[in-house]
């Protein structure tokens, strides 16, 4: 069975600069699947010998006063139907959003491991702004990393493949 892991979360925290670290030098075999699944990207990586695929999922149509209905929430869904494993990313740059708490009320009915990624911990003094994503209420798997400079990102995917 395929190990699949979904990056979910708002515009602009990262999930597209992630993905490329985690598919690394795999994303030249990169699909763009076009049609339903618009603008979802598909890459491979492999982690300890454990081998997953990657869902990056984003463009998301703006403009919209409630952005989460529509697009994002249809991303969410189809996100937590297909993965083994769920990476929520938020910002600590920007702390927590009231569109990150609109992620949060999805996510939290699924019984898949959902792994909370503060990302933009750049510095150590950054990555202690992730304690304030507890109130998200979805569990204490938060792990602080960079994804502009791989700090965290190993730790990180050491406790994911355990999923696998
Ligand atoms: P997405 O919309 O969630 O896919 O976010 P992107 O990956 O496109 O990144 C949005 C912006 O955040 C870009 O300007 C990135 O350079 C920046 N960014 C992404 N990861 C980091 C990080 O770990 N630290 C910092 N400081 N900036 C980041
Ligand atoms: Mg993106």
């Amino acid at each position: 069975m395929a190990n699949i892991v979904a990056i979910v979360g708002r515009p602009n925290v990262g999930k597209s600069t992630l993905f490329n670290r985690l598919v690394g030098e795999r994303k030249a075999i990169m699909d763009n699947v076009s049609g339903v699944t618009r603008d979802r990207h598909y890459g491979y990586g492999e982690w300890c010998g454990k081998f997953y695929t990657v869902i990056d999922t984003g463009g998301y149509v703006h403009g919209s006063d409630d952005i989460f209905e529509g697009e994002i929430r249809k991303q969410v869904e189809l996100a937590i139907k297909e993965a083994t494993v769920i990476l929520f990313m938020v910002d600590v740059d920007a702390g927590l959003t009231g569109l990150d708490e609109e992620f949060a009320d999805v996510l939290r009915r699924t019984d898949k491991p959902v792994f909370i990624v503060a990302n933009k911990a750049d510095t150590n003094l950054r990555a202690h702004l992730a304690g304030e994503f507890y109130a998200l209420g979805l569990g204490d798997n938060i792990f602080p990393i960079s994804s502009a400079n791989g700090s965290g990102t190993g730790d990180l995917l050491d406790e994911v493949v355990k999923h696998f």
